[in-house]
């Protein structure tokens, strides 16, 4: 059975001290209530707070995942991370392909498709984000975008290896700015992605593959988001960032 996923993409934001206290209150939110059966509960904090965020998940319920990866094995690439470095901080889970690397740091899906491998070969589960900007869904074209965007960047993989990715939409339009999806337009995306899958890799790959809604999810939107059959949970952005409304999304399901 697939898992229900709430992960926290904290970007940029919160400096160590800070970051700690999130983490605190998270533990002892998770102490005080326990997840709903079957959820998974992944925070990726920005890189020089994965490895104190390891430390604390040994003894706790949540995943560590990185925001970013860099395409190449190691080498001359000042100021990147590699996947190797990831996973010799156990970290477990990656994102990849989110829209605000594709639109400000240039990554096309040919990246995105190097990155997840890198992650594969280091046993990280890639996160693979997918999703179309306003204008594209004004003209209908939120369909082919996310087609291109999941066969380019994933479909080179074996079942095997795909079986090792979860994928999240995230309509652009959504992130960051107040403004949600439907839950009819987050199970309409979700279903073709599931389908997409299912054309590829066969229904039982499809079936397990779990695809996580993003952009502007919070506490009260989350339970009719998640309600929905194709919606496994949330990639979560700013209400991610205040341990409350977190754990609020992480209840709803
Ligand atoms: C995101 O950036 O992945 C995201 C979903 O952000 P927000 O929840 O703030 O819209």
């Amino acid at each position: 059975m697939r898992k229900n996923i709430v992960a926290g993409n904290w970007k940029m934001n919160k400096n160590f001290e800070e970051a700690e206290e999130l983490i605190d209150n998270i533990m002892t939110a998770l102490e005080d209530k326990e997840l709903p059966e079957n959820t998974l509960m992944i925070l990726c904090p920005p890189f020089p707070y994965l490895e104190m965020c390891s430390e604390y998940s040994d003894d706790s319920y949540f995943a560590v995942g990185a925001q970013n990866v860099n395409e190449n094995d190691k080498g001359a690439y000042t100021g990147e991370v590699s996947a190797e470095m990831l996973r010799s901080l156990e970290v477990d889970y990656c994102i990849v392909g989110h829209s605000e690397r594709r639109a400000y740091y240039g990554e096309t899906d040919a990246i995105v498709a190097r990155k997840v491998d890198q992650l594969l070969k280091n046993d990280i589960r890639p996160i693979v984000c997918c999703g179309e900007v306003l204008e594209e869904r004004e003209a209908g074209k939120q369909f082919d975008v996310v087609r291109r965007q999941i066969t380019d960047g994933l479909f080179h993989l074996s079942a095997e290896q795909f079986g090792q990715v979860v994928i999240a939409y995230e309509p652009v339009w959504a992130i960051g700015t107040g403004k949600t999806a439907t839950p009819q337009q987050a199970q309409e995306i979700h279903a073709f992605i599931r389908g997409l899958i299912a054309e590829k890799y066969g229904k039982a790959v499809a079936d397990e593959t779990s695809i996580l809604y993003g952009g502007s999810c919070k506490p009260s939107n989350a339970k009719e988001l998640f309600a929905n059959p194709d919606v496994d949970g949330g990639l979560i952005g700013g209400a991610s960032l205040k341990a409350e409304d977190f754990m609020g999304i992480a209840l709803a399901f």
